[in-house]
Order: structure tokens, then sequence, then C-alpha cells
């Protein structure tokens, strides 16, 4: 049970999100993904963070969106991913391919790096899960992890942090990715220390924060607000044709599929630092667009109230897999009002498209 005052997690930060001056179009986009947050999970971090103390309710731009896949109602990670990455829809557990035939779409990522731009990824799960697999690989299936992986070696990205190192180098075709990423040029180190990381940007780096899946933010996992900061700081330097960032805070996701109440309470709470991180670039910056929604919700979470009393309320789970509800788009910098209105998942991509005027 949670008062609606009560617990304050994220320091009150006035980022006057509509004051500032900024360019016609951005020249970066950090698009952050929290994977299985909707309109409930952020309810329920605004009431646990304190009304007004959450960055969510601070952005000058919000529209909704249709997260149904090519098959069903109710989409995957995979679809979800693919939908943003590709502009189409897909069937649930595809990655980067579309029906009927699984063709290959090229992903943003993928175009805006052959067009120069530096492009990245900091996640809170395994390199090869499937938001991140779905704007760098393409495979009819989402559980093909060590094929994905290999698809890592196709693009010229320039910085990865993520968990999932044993399936770059503990592979069963006993190929060591790893030699093969160093062989392409990049700097590749573990652990959560960034510090001897090129932050310089004269080489790209893969940086595995863990051998598989990183732990929950209740658990310890502090990395993803200082990745991120470090990720749009270093992707600054690799290009001056621009930058785009893909943020996933992928484990909000898993708790709600586990239906377990305090860790999406910590998991929301470190989205919204890494949000701020993101938020304070881009506001220094004046020449980026922030773009932070959810790929679907998980778990079918109500904030009932608590018995009688209409003053609590009670994170109430649904069901232990994905929904169908419409999923919030929050945007801030330039571009940001091409997000208001309801609309399909894949348009994403084309308002990101739209934005950049590539
Ligand atoms: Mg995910
Ligand atoms: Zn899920």
């Amino acid at each position: 049970m949670w008062s609606f005052s009560s617990c304050a997690s994220a320091p009150k930060e006035d980022f006057s999100l509509k004051t500032i001056p900024l360019a016609t179009r951005p020249k970066n986009i950090i698009f952050l993904i929290g994977d299985g947050m909707a309109t409930a999970q952020v309810s329920a971090h605004i009431y646990w963070s304190g009304i007004g103390k959450s960055i969510f309710e601070q952005f000058p731009v919000v529209g909704f969106h249709k997260s149904h896949a090519s098959d069903y109602l109710v989409t995957d990670s995979a679809a979800g991913a693919t939908a943003f990455a590709c502009g189409e829809k897909t069937k649930v557990g595809a990655i980067g391919v579309l029906p009927p035939d699984e063709r290959p779409c090229k992903t943003i990522l993928e175009e805006l790096d052959a067009q120069g731009m530096a492009t990245g990824m900091v996640t809170t799960c395994t390199a090869t899960h499937a938001t991140p697999a779905s704007f760098i690989s393409h495979l009819e299936l989402r559980a093909l992890t060590e094929e994905i992986a290999a698809e890592y070696l196709k693009t010229n990205f320039d910085c990865l942090i993520a968990g999932g190192e044993q399936l770059f180098n503990q592979r069963y075709d006993k190929i060591n990715l790893l030699d093969s990423l160093r062989a392409k040029g990049y700097v590749v180190r573990r652990g959560t220390n960034f510090r001897k990381l090129p932050l310089d940007g004269s080489k790209p780096f893969v940086h595995f924060t863990h051998e598989m899946e990183p732990p929950t933010a209740s658990g310890g996992r502090t990395y993803l607000p200082p990745a991120t900061k470090l990720a749009c700081e270093f992707l600054q330097k690799r290009s001056d044709k621009g930058f785009f960032l893909m943020v996933e805070g992928s484990q909000i996701d898993w708790a709600c599929h586990t239906n377990d109440k305090s860790w999406l309470k910590a998991e929301m709470a470190d989205f919204d630092l890494t949000i701020r991180e993101a938020l304070r670039f881009a506001m220094q910056n004046g020449e980026t667009l922030v773009v932070v929604t959810g790929d679907h919700e998980c778990g079918g979470l109500a904030l009932a109230s608590q018995g009688n009393s209409k003053k609590y309320f009670t994170p109430t789970f649904s069901t232990r897999v994905h929904s169908a509800t419409m999923v919030p788009v929050y945007a801030f910098g330039p571009g940001a009002s091409l997000f208001s209105g309801v609309y399909e998942n894949t348009e994403i991509y084309n308002k990101m498209r739209e934005a950049l005027g590539r």
C-alpha cells in the first residue's frame, strides 16, 4: 500500500521544458523505451514519487500509440520494437523482419548510421534481448540470441552498453565475437566502471555490464542513468552529423511479468533518473529531440483503491503477460510537437525521420 503523497523518490527539479530556445530541427535523437511501461506504470510512479515530482509531468508534448502487432492485438517486445525501428507492423516474436515472407527491414539505427550519424544503445538487459535486437538485427525469432549477437558485426554502430557478454564469447559455434569486434576497431570492456572507455570519441566501444542479464534496480543496478549521460556525450563527439541513441529501461517489463510492485517501483525510479539525464543533455544542447515511450503494457496493472479507503492505492495486476492498452509517448525538443495525438506505434519511426528531415 502507498499513499499518494508518500515515498518521494526523485528530487523536485524544474526543467522548464517549455521555455528554452530550440533549433527548428533536431540534430540528435534520444529515444527512451520503458519496456512494459504504459499509463498505469507511469501513474503508479507519479503517486509513489509524490505528485508533481516525477519527470513525466514536465513534458510539454504527450501522445498515445496503439501497440498491436500485425498478427495479434497484444504485442511483444520484438514486434513492438520492430515497429519503432522500421515503421512497419510485424508478427509477435519477429526481430527486424516483416510478414509475410520475413523480409528484413532497414532500421532507423542502420539508416542513420549509413547516413553518417553516430549511433548507440544502452539497455538493462542483454544486447541480444528483443528490444535492442530489433534495432540492429533481422531474424524471424527473438529466441535466436547467438545469431542476433553476430548481427552486431554488420552495422558500424558507435557504442553499446548492455548485458550479455556470454552470447558473444561463449558460443556454440566457438566464434569469439569480442575478437571480431576488436578486429573492427571496437574497444571492448566489461563491468560497471566506465572510466577506461575511449570517452574522447576516438574509438567506438562495446561495454558489457554483465555476463548475462544485469541485476534489478532494487538489487543494486545503478548504471542506466550515468551510462545514458556518457553515451550522449560520447556520441556527440563521434559525428558532426548528429546522433541516434536508443535507451531501454528493460526490466520495468520483467517486474510486471512477475507482478512485483517493489521491483516495478525501483525500475520506474531508475528510468525517471535516466530520462532526466537525457533531458539535461537536450536542454544544454538545444538540438536534441527526446522521445520517451513504452513498447506495450505489461501486467494489466490497475491502481485500485485499497479496500474502502479512497486515500490509498494498491497496485493490482490482472495478468502475468502483456495487455493491449494504449501507451503514452512523451516528447521534448525540436520536432516534439509531431508526437501529440493518437497514432500507430509505427508512426514513431515516421515522426523521428520527419523531425530529422531524413
Ligand atoms: Mg525489452
Ligand atoms: Zn514482456
